[in-house]
């Protein structure tokens, strides 16, 4: 059975992610039972990844079996997500430097998910949380300098040929600049820096001036 289903609810595209700790919830998911598993429904409207999975982000973006460095882990929502998808073969290597909301991302999903590692870290030094070389760099930290952040942790990071999933929050990065502008100016930053970019995923009806870019690193890295 596949690590991720789509399917029609109330009307509604909707996702699920098969459980990697049955009978376990996270926040106040659904657990539902699909071919005799257990699956927890994921809200596009709590999660950037899974809004942008709805409206068309490959499905391979984050495959099974990946090995994904996760910066701006929060409490852990998405994260326990991603650890489905990669399920108990990948790995999720979160940080986040806030400690505060790291207690709640360590107690509710690290302590629990044995694909899951915590680093209370700033972003900005990849060399605190250096356990791996990653397939996947997700990176989700609402900075205005969160794409050259990203760029530094795929340099030190990710396999030459990994995947950039970069969350751009316009309005962390130039309140006034119409959104449309800070997207594009973000995307030449990745071709500049080496990478193929795939797709722009502009998030509404799920988040208000905000875009997913899915990037790809040139094979010589
Ligand atoms: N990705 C989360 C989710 O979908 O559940 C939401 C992330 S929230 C928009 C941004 C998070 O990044 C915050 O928890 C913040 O503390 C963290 N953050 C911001 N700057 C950071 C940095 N330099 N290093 C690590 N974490 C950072």
């Amino acid at each position: 059975m596949s690590r991720l289903l789509k399917e029609e609810r109330l009307g509604r595209k909707a996702l699920l992610t098969r459980n990697l700790v049955p009978g376990k919830r996270v926040y106040n998911e659904d657990l539902l039972q699909r071919g005799g598993a257990e699956y927890r429904t994921w809200d596009p409207f709590r999660s950037k990844l899974a809004a942008a999975m709805i409206k068309g982000l490959p499905d391979s973006a984050v495959g099974e079996g990946a090995k994904v460095l996760y910066l701006g882990a929060s409490t852990g929502t998405t994260v326990s997500h991603v650890s489905d998808l990669v399920g108990p073969g990948g790995l999720v290597v979160g940080v986040e430097f806030s400690p505060r909301v790291a207690r709640e991302f360590i107690e509710k999903v690290a302590r629990e998910r044995g694909n899951v590692i915590p680093f209370v870290a700033d972003a900005r030094d990849p060399s605190k949380y250096s356990v791996a070389k990653f397939d996947v760099v997700y990176c989700d930290i609402a900075q205005p300098d969160q794409t050259e952040i990203a760029l530094a942790n795929c340099a030190a990071l990710l396999k030459p040929g990994g995947t950039l999933l970069l969350v751009v929050k316009a309005r962390s990065i130039d309140v006034l600049k119409d959104p449309e502008r800070v997207f594009i100016e973000e995307e030449k930053k990745l071709r500049a820096g080496g990478f193929d970019v795939k797709s722009v995923t502009e998030l509404s009806p799920f988040e208000k001036d905000h875009a997913l870019i899915h990037a790809v690193m040139d094979s010589e890295g």
